[in-house]
């Protein structure tokens, strides 16, 4: 469930939330992300990630992996795919239970999911926009079809997943298997998922089509609340650690009434913006459901034997499973600012402030001026270096502090210049975006003192 406010301050009143519209303007100028396929007028809740947005977007799914697969013994990853067997998807719930109820006024057509609609006009069956009566509630199915074969008739109905998570189960027993792991242990995956949202909207956070990152860990019946806990407190450090405005990520348990008739608790890790407070992961306690399910659908039994004790046991799950394209747009809301001119910067400048792991531009190379050969070949010489280790962006064009502006927007962490002094004693200035400080350094020290600041696994 999610509760929406029309705030564009925040609740502490200090810093101001960001509006929507500034995060779209700069992501499309910028190159972050991209309408799909603008130029036939696009489709909604549908988009592409451009030249900066990639980079960053691919930040984002390796430290999640690093710290979620690469660092944990007992976690693996796989990578299932987009289409698999229909029967998963009767299995699983979707087919029968995927749905949103809808509303739809009477007055300006417009659509509501019934979930989100304030209570005040939920009791008085009126349109949140235009005040006009709200008709009938009706349900539609979330799942996206399509077909497995070429010849008609003996096509076979199938669907682009629902959730990414559904390969976890149906591969856990291949990965316990191949990979020797034993109960508790966990698998991974990072994957996108198709919905026929009802409502899709405010840019990345409700799409059609979008990537969710899952954790699902089995334990032993007796151990689910232990591990449960854990990865509930660790999630939410996780989170904490990639924000700068902490005071926006709160835990929320679920009320009663949304919890799943397995589940004895649910957590959502939320984020507030513009949006109001709204889900970015959910960690669920899943029980033995899924693989249960799974079980008497494919007459297949997923049991485990404990290899010690013999005991044998459907294995419970906790699941953690948040969205990329969520934390991509709340990364961008939480580091993006607009300064006022200051003594430092007399024009003022917009800064995001995303964490040097995420941003998609490390450091930017800059000769002072263009028209001076040697500044311009020695820039070129350390850029060409630099690019090897991490993404570097060579820049001549403009005065430095319109450059460095630009730089500023885009969130690189460090822009380099090298001026006359570089000529003669082979020192470079290294400028950091967010005091806008300076320091002198060799160009032989630049690779270690960049990678040391811009790269999570570097010490
Ligand atoms: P919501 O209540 O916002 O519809 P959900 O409870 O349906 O979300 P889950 O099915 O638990 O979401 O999916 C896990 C994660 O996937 C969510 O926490 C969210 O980050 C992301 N996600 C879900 N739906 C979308 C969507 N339509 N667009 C972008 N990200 C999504």
């Amino acid at each position: 469930m999610t509760q929406t406010e029309d705030k564009t301050t925040s609740s502490t009143g200090d810093t101001p939330l960001v509006p929507m519209e500034k995060i779209v303007s700069l992501s499309k100028r910028r190159g972050f992300v991209f309408p799909n396929s603008e130029i036939y007028g696009g489709v909604s809740g549908i988009y592409d990630f451009g030249p900066l947005g990639v980079e960053m977007r691919n930040n984002i799914r390796r430290y999640w992996w690093w710290s979620m697969v690469q660092i944990n013994d007992n976690v693996v990853g796989i990578e299932g795919n987009i289409i698999t067997h229909p029967r998963v998807w009767e299995a699983s719930g979707h087919v029968e239970n995927f749905v949103d109820q809808l509303v739809e006024c009477k007055n300006c057509k417009r659509r509501f999911r019934v979930d989100q609609l304030p209570a005040e006009n939920l009791e008085q069956n009126k349109c949140p926009v235009c005040g006009g009566e709200l008709g009938e509630p009706r349900l539609f199915n979330l799942m996206m079809e399509t077909y497995i074969g070429v010849v008609e008739g003996e096509r076979m109905k199938t669907y682009l997943r629902g959730e990414a998570c559904q390969n976890i189960y149906l591969d856990y027993e291949n990965v316990l298997k191949s990979s020797r792991m034993q109960i508790p242990f966990g698998i991974c995956q990072i994957g996108k998922a198709f919905r026929n949202e009802v409502t899709p909207g405010n840019f990345l956070f409700r799409q059609r089509e979008f990537e969710q990152w899952d954790l699902q860990f089995f334990v032993h019946p007796s151990e689910m609340e232990k591990w449960f806990d854990y990865w509930k407190e660790r999630r939410f450090e996780w989170y904490k650690g990639i924000i700068n405005h902490k005071d926006r990520l709160r835990l929320r348990p679920h009320d009663p009434d949304e919890l799943a008739h397995y589940a004895k608790k649910a957590f959502d890790i939320e984020y507030r913006t513009v949006l109001g407070w709204q889900e970015w992961e959910g960690i669920h306690w899943r029980q033995d459901w899924d693989l249960s399910r799974h079980s008497l659908y494919s007459g297949h039994d997923l049991s485990y034997t404990d290899p010690e004790t013999k005991e044998r046991y459907i294995p419970w799950i906790v699941e953690t499973s948040g969205g990329v394209d969520r934390t991509f747009l709340n990364l961008l809301l939480d580091a993006y600012e607009e300064e006022p001119p200051s003594g430092k910067d007399k024009e003022g400048r917009t800064v995001l402030r995303l964490h040097p792991w995420f941003a998609p531009v490390k450091v930017a190379v800059l000769p002072l001026q263009k028209n001076k050969e040697e500044l311009v070949t020695t820039a070129q010489d350390i850029h060409n270096r630099l690019k090897r280790l991490m993404v570097s962006q060579y820049d001549d064009v403009a005065n430095i502090g319109r450059r460095y502006r630009r730089q500023d927007e885009i969130g690189t962490p460090f822009c380099v210049t090298v001026d006359f002094q570089t000529l003669e004693d082979q020192t470079v200035t290294v400028r950091e975006r967010d005091g806008m400080s300076q320091i002198r350094l060799q160009i032989n020290e630049l690779p270690a003192y960049l990678l040391e600041r811009v790269t999570w696994n570097y010490s």
